[in-house]
């Protein structure tokens, strides 16, 4: 067990993407970070080493959100190599677009095993886990709003995200810690971006008043505001960050 210096967050899915923001974000912020990530090892191992070259405290850890035993360990380990958790976001996700009719059935589990029961699997273990005075970043998405045609299997895993996220902040009544979700619109990311022609990409781009896609700092910014003293009273919300889209 290390001696704890400073606060410690869990970034789920931080190898590239939004994640991987957040985590720089929070570490320049004075965090020690886990960075969580499944397959993608190589961008996970970069992102530390360009975080500790920088002066911070930041683990990479191989874990399925998907699955409760690594879920443990990835608490476990942070708790033994950085400290007691004092920020958990749920920021790990995946996005299949297709019409609800042509999802398979290990299509329709794979983005509830990831996107819902991930996110399940944390907060239990963040439920005796977390500092008192802790915070919880769950990750919705703005396509809860829109309702979008092909989106009707991802928009219901983050719709039971948002749900989750209600109840969880009313269930840690006494401990002083906040649960609250972001739900982004459109992100310059490969989740959003994958698949798309440049004429689909163009047209997401058009649609906030604010004509642009969102970039992961946007997002980065409002999970570090969620996190810091500044928030201390936002409990329970969902934050749609979009551009006014929705
Ligand atoms: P991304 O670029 O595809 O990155 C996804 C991250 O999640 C990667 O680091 C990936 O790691 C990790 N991940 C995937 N499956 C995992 C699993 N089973 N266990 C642990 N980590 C896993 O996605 P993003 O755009 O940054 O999205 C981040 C979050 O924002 C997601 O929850 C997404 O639904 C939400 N969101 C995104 C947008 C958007 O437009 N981009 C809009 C609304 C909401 P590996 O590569 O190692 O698997």
């Amino acid at each position: 067990m290390t001696s704890q210096t400073s606060k410690v967050a869990i970034v789920t899915g931080a190898s590239r993407g939004i994640g991987a923001v957040i985590a720089r974000q929070l570490a320049s912020e004075g965090f020690a970070v886990a960075i969580n990530y499944a397959s993608s090892a190589a961008e996970a191992s970069a992102l530390v080493v360009e975080l500790r070259q920088a002066g911070h405290r930041a683990i990479a850890i191989k874990a399925d959100v998907a699955n409760a035993d690594d879920v443990r360990r990835l608490f476990e380990q942070t708790e033994t190599q950085l400290g007691k958790v004092d920020v958990l976001v749920n920021n790990a996700g995946i996005l299949k677009v297709l019409p609800l009719a042509q999802h398979s059935d290990e299509l329709f589990e794979q983005t509830f095993a990831i996107n819902t029961r991930g996110t399940f699997n944390t907060l239990r273990e963040a439920a005796t886990r977390l500092n008192t005075g802790g915070r919880i970043v769950n990750f919705s998405s703005s396509t809860v709003g829109l309702n979008l045609p092909g989106y009707a299997v991802y928009i219901a895993s983050k719709a039971a995200v948002e749900s989750l996220t209600q109840v969880f902040a009313k269930e840690l009544r006494g401990r002083s810690i906040t649960v609250n979700a972001v739900a982004p619109g459109p992100v310059a990311t490969e989740l959003f971006l994958h698949g798309k022609s440049e004429e689909q990409i163009q047209n997401f781009a058009k649609m906030p008043p604010l004509e642009r896609l969102g970039q992961p700092e946007d997002i980065a910014g409002i999970v570090a505001f969620l996190v810091s003293p500044a928030a201390a009273w936002v409990n329970g919300q969902i934050l749609r960050a979009n551009g006014g889209l929705v």
